[in-house]
């Protein structure tokens, strides 16, 4: 049985929409299957403006309703900068842009969006499943229903057959989708899994969904932004289950804990550079793997100079 958790908070904010391609329509859609009369407005913006533009004023709308959140998905390059003025035009003080590409909003171009909206809270979210809570009224009302992907999972054990003993999944609660709806998707594809597969069966349905972020390395992220969204759905699934059967580990003995290795393996962390906690250094330097929200990409591993990290393959409890 599959279920997702709509409406079950109070919900009293507008939301305005700038959107752009197939990839902010995808948002959109889904969006709108929970939020939709939250949204007081779209604004589809074209979606090949040059990626340069000296003058942004045509490109503002020109009416403009009243809104708490202003959202934009899919733009691409300069005419992001609008986003801060479309805001205060709206009245919004909450801005959430989502990155979907590495050539999208480059670190430069993220600068002068934030150096232009000192009076506005905006939190780029790349990828925008991997979006969390900030501290902000409305974009944490929004991400009790879109950003990091969270489930509840319930199983149940085989009785009677060859298989006896085996636990599958009986029911997926979807408790926070994806904004592009996947975590729904593949939830609908978890029930009647055996419970030590559902990790890498979900892994494989987020691909058949399939992710619209770029499968080009995000020299920021150090892997692909489509790779960082899949870590997100498998560790909504091993955080719902208690357990992941796959994971980076590293020796704690042999562990020089910085010492000649600058914690090499914290810095290429695709995890840890999207803003999740997997590498910890602990109080004696020495690194320790979150297997929850680890995403066996295995860079660590090259990474240490020591040989301290190995993938393994079993039940691992959290
Ligand atoms: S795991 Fe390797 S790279 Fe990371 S802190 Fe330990 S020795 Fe250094
Ligand atoms: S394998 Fe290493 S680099 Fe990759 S997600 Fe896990 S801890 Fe991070």
């Amino acid at each position: 049985m599959f279920q997702k958790l709509n409406n079950c908070f109070p919900i009293s904010m507008k939301i305005y929409i700038l959107s752009s391609g197939k990839y902010g329509k995808r948002i959109v859609n889904n969006l709108a299957t929970t939020l939709s009369s939250e949204m007081v407005g779209i604004h589809e913006v074209e979606g090949d403006l040059p990626e340069f533009i000296e003058d942004l004023t045509p490109y503002i709308p020109e009416i403009l309703p009243e809104s708490d959140l202003v959202i934009a998905v899919g733009l691409k390059g300069d005419i992001n900068l609008i986003v801060p003025e479309v805001a205060r035009k709206t009245g919004a003080k909450s801005v959430i842009i989502s990155i979907n590409d590495h050539t999208q909003l480059p670190p430069g171009l993220r600068m002068e969006i934030e150096e232009d909206a000192l009076d506005i809270n905006v939190v780029f979210a790349k990828p925008f499943c991997g979006l969390k809570p900030i501290g902000d009224q409305y974009i944490d009302e929004f991400t009790q229903y879109f950003g990091k992907p969270e489930l509840e999972i319930e199983f149940d054990q085989i009785t009677g057959n060859p298989d006896e003993g085996a636990e599958l999944i009986k029911k997926v609660t979807v408790k926070r989708d994806a904004p592009c709806g996947c975590t729904t998707f593949v939830s609908q594809e978890l029930e009647g899994v055996p419970v030590r597969e559902a990790e890498f069966i979900a892994a494989e349905k987020f691909h058949n969904y399939p992710c619209l972020a770029s499968m080009a390395k995000d020299p920021e992220l150090n892997d692909a932004i489509l790779h960082v969204a899949g870590y997100q759905i498998r560790e909504a699934v091993k955080k719902a289950l208690n357990f992941t059967c796959k994971s980076a580990v590293i020796d704690e003995e042999a562990c020089m804990g910085g010492d000649g290795c600058e914690h090499l393996c914290l810095g290429v962390c695709p995890q840890v550079n999207a803003g999740n906690g997997t590498i910890i250094i602990q109080a004696d330097g020495k690194a320790y793997i979150d297997p929850a929200s680890c995403g066996s990409c295995q860079l660590c591993i090259s990474e240490c100079p020591y040989g301290c990290i190995e993938i393994v393959e079993e039940k691992m409890d959290f």
